[in-house]
């Protein structure tokens, strides 16, 4: 695989970052995932868009590639091959000369920009997209800034942990009795003709899935309302669904002991899923 490491393209074994890399040290970086589909990508201009914001709220440098992100990721999708798939884009503060908490002067440090991708063949048609998804609730203990899309990611990985030993396939995260997300995606619930989603604050982070499926939601008159929700009323709905840049629209059939209709992927789910897939192919670039 070739892979992309601040301005190079290299094969995957060749390449490096420091070891002084404050993501490595400290999570000091941020990230962004852009599906592929048919050799194109998603979504790719609110990918960037979020980058950005997260890159000015963390005062890290806008890496001197920022304008050829879009060439990058194309030219990574054609060495690489990818027909169904995602890119992976990390962006860190860098590395400074000493490990140290006060962030280094921009003038002495650059931002280490890396990309990569992973084919996933048949990726919007999965098993599990079918069957929909079991989740189970745990509380939410991150930290306060969740709209910055930070490689912190140990957490969220611990609720997948989780998860899977309980025998479900994620986890909604709760705080004060309300879902805030899933471990790597926006969660939603579905009750009579309404899709109800958390608002957006620095409680979660901002999905580029989330603001198209809202978007495409309310074009087909769907009724959209945007307000925390409790796990109770979670168990209570009639379907549920996460997003994210991976999984597109996902089915819930189960949270915690609950089974959600008759168990199996719900009309305004399948509904969305297609209509997500359809609109956002139609604009892939
Ligand atoms: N919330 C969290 C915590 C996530 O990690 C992700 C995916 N990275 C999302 C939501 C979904 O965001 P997007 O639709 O932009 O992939």
């Amino acid at each position: 695989r070739t892979v992309y490491v601040n301005g190079q393209y290299l094969p995957e074994g060749d390449a490096k970052v420091s070891i002084f890399d404050r993501a490595f040290l400290m999570a000091d970086g941020v990230y962004e995932v852009t599906s592929v589909l048919d050799g194109k990508l998603i979504d790719f201009d609110g990918h960037l868009a979020r980058l950005e914001r997260s890159l000015s709220e963390l005062d890290i440098q806008k890496p001197d590639c920022f304008d050829d992100l879009l060439e990058i990721h194309r030219e990574l999708v054609r060495v690489n091959g990818i027909t169904d798939g995602m890119v992976y884009l990390q962006v860190t503060r860098g590395a400074a000369e000493d490990r140290d908490f006060v962030f280094p002067d921009p003038e002495e440090v650059k931002p280490t920009v890396v990309l990569f991708t992973q084919s996933k063949p048949g990726l919007a048609d999965s098993p599990a997209s079918k069957k929909g998804i079991k989740v189970i609730s745990i509380e939410d203990i991150r930290w306060g800034r969740r709209d910055i899309k930070t490689v912190q990611l140990l957490y969220p990985s611990m609720g997948k942990m989780m998860a899977k030993k309980a025998g479900a396939d994620d986890a909604w995260m709760i705080e004060d009795g309300h879902v805030t997300e899933g471990t790597s995606n926006n969660a939603y619930i579905v009750k009579g003709d309404t899709i109800i989603t958390r608002q957006l604050s620095n409680d979660i982070l901002h999905g580029i899935t989330r603001a198209a499926v809202l978007r495409f939601a309310r074009e087909a008159q769907m009724k959209v309302e945007e307000r925390h929700f409790t796990i109770d009323e979670a168990k209570d709905a009639d379907e549920a669904f996460v997003t994210s840049a991976s999984t597109f629209v996902m089915p819930v059939v189960q949270v915690d002991e609950a089974v959600l209709g008759d168990g199996t992927p719900g009309p305004v789910s399948k509904r969305l899923r297609e209509i997500y897939l359809e609109e956002s192919r139609k604009a892939a670039i």
